[in-house]
C-alpha cells in the first residue's frame, strides 16, 4: 500500500467557527497537509507539532493543531487505518485522563446541539455549557484557580484555629438547616490572610470558598454577619456562576475544548479571566436571594447581612479619606478592583441594604 498517497476524509474545527468542515488529510513528508474540500484553505503543519490522539481510547479520534485548530474523527478505526498506512506503529501522544475522555465523548451528542444553539444567545449557551462541565473537571478548574490566586493574593492565616474552627461550625450548621435534603452543594472553607484583598471574600468553581482575616476582625463581633457572607458565597458556588461566567468569557474554547475533548486551551484562559470578569448583577441578586433563604432557614435574621454592607462602606470611606491625605492609598480599598468576583467589589450596597432589611421569606412564615 502506497502511505504516501493515503488520503482521510474528516471534520476540522478552525477555532473560530463552532461549525466544522470537511477537510482531506495527507501525510507529505515531514507534513500534515489539511484541505478543505472545496480546496479554498490549505494548511501545512510540521508533524512534530501535531498532537496525535492517544490510539488506546474508543470512539473518536481527535488531534489538536499547532495553530489551536482541531481535527475530529468519529471513526476510530477508519482513523486507525490510515495512521498505519502511514507507516506509523508508535508514536501516540499520552496526555489524556481516561475517565474524562469517557465522560467527554458520552456528551458527543450534545455537540450539534449546541452549536445550534449559538444563534440563540451566548447567555443561554454559556450557562447550558456551564451545567454540562462534569465535577471532575469543574475541580480541576477551581484548583486551577485556586493555586493561581494563592500565589497572587494570599497568604497563611493568622486567625487562631479554634476561631476558624468556630465559624466554619457554625456555617456548617446553617448549610445543613436550610439543606435538609442534604442537596447543598460540595464547598470548602479556607481562611487566608491578605494584604491586597483586605476585607473580603469569594468563591470559585468547585465549592471552595476564601474569606480573609481582615473580613472575619472586622465582623469579630457579628459571627452570623460573617455567616451571611459566606452564604452568598454559596449561591455563587449553588447557581454555578464562576463556572458561567469563566465559559461566557471564552466561549469558542470552551465549546470546542471543554465539549469536543480537551480542556487545556480554556483552562489556559481561566487566570486572566478570573482577574478581570466580574459576575453579572443578576448571578449577585440571585446569590443575595439564597443567602437571605439559608439564613431564614438557620434561625438567623437575613437583616443581620445589613451590618456587613454598612462596615464595608465604613472601611470605603476611611480608604478614600486616607487616599485624599496620601496619594498611596490603602491596598484594602482596591481589594474589589483586583478581585472583581470578591464581595468587596460587588456594587450597589444601598440596594443591597434595602434587599436584605426589607427580605420576607416567599413561604410567608
Ligand atoms: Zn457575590
Amino acid at each position: 500500500m502506497d502511505g504516501m498517497a493515503a488520503t482521510l476524509i474528516t471534520r476540522w474545527f478552525d477555532g473560530r467557527s463552532p461549525r466544522p468542515q470537511a477537510v482531506t488529510l495527507r501525510i507529505d513528508g515531514g507534513e500534515l497537509l489539511l484541505r478543505t474540500q472545496d480546496g479554498a484553505v490549505e494548511h501545512r503543519y510540521p508533524l512534530a507539532r501535531v498532537r496525535w490522539p492517544e490510539r488506546r481510547t474508543h470512539g473518536q479520534r481527535q488531534t489538536e493543531l499547532p495553530d489551536g485548530s482541531l481535527i475530529q474523527h468519529a471513526d476510530a478505526a477508519e482513523w486507525d487505518a490510515w495512521w498505519r498506512a502511514q507507516g506509523h506503529r508508535e508514536g501516540v501522544v499520552v496526555g489524556w485522563m481516561q475517565s474524562w475522555r469517557a465522560t467527554l465523548v458520552a456528551m458527543a451528542g450534545t455537540v450539534a446541539f449546541l452549536a445550534a444553539a449559538w444563534v440563540w444567545g451566548v447567555p443561554w449557551l454559556s450557562s447550558t455549557l456551564a451545567h454540562l462541565v462534569p465535577p471532575s473537571l469543574e475541580e480541576r478548574i477551581g484548583e486551577a484557580s485556586m493555586s493561581q490566586l494563592q500565589s497572587i493574593f494570599l497568604t497563611p492565616s493568622e486567625l487562631p484555629q479554634r476561631q476558624q474552627d468556630a465559624l466554619r461550625q457554625r456555617f456548617a450548621a446553617v448549610v445543613k438547616a436550610s439543606h435538609p435534603e442534604g442537596d447543598a452543594p460540595p464547598w470548602n472553607l479556607a481562611f487566608h490572610k491578605s494584604e491586597i484583598l483586605g476585607a473580603n471574600a469569594f468563591a470559585l468553581p468547585g465549592g471552595a470558598i476564601v474569606m480573609t482575616d481582615d473580613l472575619v476582625k472586622m465582623l469579630e463581633d457579628r459571627p452570623d454577619a460573617l455567616v451571611g457572607v459566606l452564604a452568598h458565597e454559596l449561591g455563587h458556588v449553588q447557581h454555578r456562576h464562576g463556572l458561567d461566567m469563566l465559559v461566557r468569557s471564552s466561549l469558542v474554547s470552551a465549546l470546542i475544548g471543554v465539549v469536543l475533548g480537551d480542556a487545556s486551551s480554556f483552562l489556559a484562559t481561566v487566570p486572566a479571566t478570573l482577574v478581570t470578569q466580574s459576575y453579572s448583577r443578576d448571578a449577585e441578586r440571585e446569590a443575595d436571594a439564597h443567602a437571605a433563604e439559608m439564613l431564614h432557614a438557620g434561625g438567623i435574621a437575613p437583616a443581620e447581612m445589613v451590618v456587613f454592607f454598612e462596615r464595608i462602606q465604613a472601611e470605603e470611606r476611611q480608604c478614600d479619606a486616607d487616599a485624599d491625605a496620601d496619594a498611596d492609598h490603602d491596598a484594602a480599598e482596591e481589594g474589589g478592583d483586583v478581585l472583581p468576583i470578591s464581595i468587596a467589589s460587588h456594587p450597589d450596597h444601598a440596594e443591597r441594604i434595602r434587599f436584605f432589611r426589607e427580605w420576607k421569606s416567599v413561604a410567608g412564615s
